[in-house]
């Protein structure tokens, strides 16, 4: 196993950082660097400018006008782009139905989605998760009736991230309530803007509405839509289900965020506090492990052997990294971090706020947010379960 990249490979490096240091809006990395509030705008902004390189479907195949590049150039992108303080992609239609409409969907549906996936212009939703059927996906109740040539989808997902800035969503929906659950359910793609769509915000813990209830009442899907087979939806979600986990691991999010968490103690004065910084040492032990595995799964792809199948463990393991320098960086702050103040989030925010560094106002707010990273795509428990399955045997 070798862990070391290439010259060709660090040549590459430099490339995606050139480029990225002169593409990547100032105020963008301004605001990711502080962790404050990206708006639809921000995100969008710099999805487009990926796109317009030809870049947002950086993990696309030549033949769907991806650059077609190996497991470790797009590690090195991802790394590159976080580190400069780039906004995580938004994972719905690039990195999540992209491949199943590549895998699993016809040509015209290929013609037709993906070039307003790839440009970025196009904003995509998730709509698995239901009331009642989170862990317990296959159980999803959303109906969808075929009447002559469209469906009539009735139901209610939720969970739905950034759902209030969907055009698409992707569905798993109920066809047939014979055989076992898993064998009545079709993928389907639905226009939000069609009658009977309904999108509600859901506020949270930590003062923001990132995900959202969305209700179908009556609304018509042409049959043009379905990808794949009916009742074939469970072999396309699963395929994108693997993709969800690893993108969850973030190592690179985390390299970011310990810096920051390095800056804050020092600027909180408790990184002269020797047990606070064996804190901060654990932590980055714990990142540099999970950096290992990530190459490790990079170095397997990149021999040709069979790839690692760890998605479950790097998803465990990562969200508990985001959950910890969450959590130090609110302990450095100390009770400058505590008050919830909504207006803090906004770039250029200078609050009356005496004794405090106000940058590390926002902290609260990123504490609470990270408390969704172990139930999220596929909640820690369910993981741990599919690991003891899968790699203890
Ligand atoms: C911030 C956020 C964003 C999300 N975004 C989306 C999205 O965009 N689209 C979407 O479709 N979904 C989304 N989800 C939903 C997410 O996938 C589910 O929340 C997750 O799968 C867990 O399901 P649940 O919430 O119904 O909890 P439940 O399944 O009800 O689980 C409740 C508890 O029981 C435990 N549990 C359940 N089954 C088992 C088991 N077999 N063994 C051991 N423990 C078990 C779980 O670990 C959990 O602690 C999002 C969730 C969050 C928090």
């Amino acid at each position: 196993m070798d862990l070391a990249f290439t010259p060709q490979e660090l040549a590459f490096r430099d490339e995606i950082r050139g480029w990225v240091k002169d593409n990547l809006p100032a105020d963008i990395a301004h605001k990711v660097h502080n962790a404050l509030r990206l708006s639809r705008d921000d995100m969008q902004r710099w999805a487009r400018i990926l796109g317009k390189k030809g870049w947002l479907g950086y993990g696309w195949p030549k033949e769907f006008g991806g650059p077609g590049w190996t497991a470790v150039q797009k590690h090195l992108f991802e790394e590159e782009c976080a580190l400069a303080g780039a906004p995580r992609i938004v994972p719905f239609g690039p990195v999540m139905v992209a491949p199943v409409i590549m895998a699993f969907g016809n040509k015209e549906q290929q013609e037709r989605f993906l070039p307003g996936i790839a440009s970025g212009e196009v904003w995509w939703s998730q709509g698995y998760s239901e009331p009642g059927s989170g862990s317990d996906l296959a159980s999803v109740k959303t109906r969808a009736e075929r009447q002559g040539d469209h469906y009539v989808v009735n139901g209610q997902k939720t969970w739905t991230t950034l759902g209030q800035y969907g055009e698409w969503i992707f569905c798993l929906v109920r066809t047939s309530t014979e055989g076992k659950p898993q064998t009545g359910i079709s993928f389907l793609l639905v226009d939000m803007k069609s009658p009977g769509v309904t999108v509600r915000p859901i506020k949270l813990l930590d003062g923001e509405c990132e995900v959202n209830e969305v209700f179908f009442d009556n609304v018509k899907v042409p049959v043009e839509n379905l990808i794949g087979e009916e009742n074939k939806g469970w072999t396309y979600a699963k395929h994108l289900l693997s993709h969800e986990r690893t993108n969850i691991a973030d190592v690179n999010r985390a390299k970011r965020e310990l810096e920051r968490l390095k800056r804050i103690a020092k600027a909180e004065g408790v990184w002269d506090d020797v047990r606070f910084r064996d804190q901060i040492a654990l932590l980055e032990v714990d990142i540099v492990a999970l950096e290992m595995l990530v190459l490790r799964v990079l170095s397997a792809e990149k021999s040709g052997k069979q790839s690692l199948d760890i998605a479950g463990l790097l998803k465990i393991k990562g969200s508990e990294i985001q959950q910890r320098y969450a959590e130090l960086m609110m302990l450095a702050a100390g009770p400058f971090a505590t008050p919830f103040i909504e207006e803090a989030m906004e770039a250029g925010w200078q609050g009356n706020f005496p004794g405090a560094v106000v940058a590390n106002a926002p902290l609260a707010s990123t504490y609470f947010n990270m408390r969704k990273t172990t139930i999220y795509g596929g909640s820690n428990e369910v993981q741990r379960n599919i690991v003891a399955q899968t790699v203890l045997g």
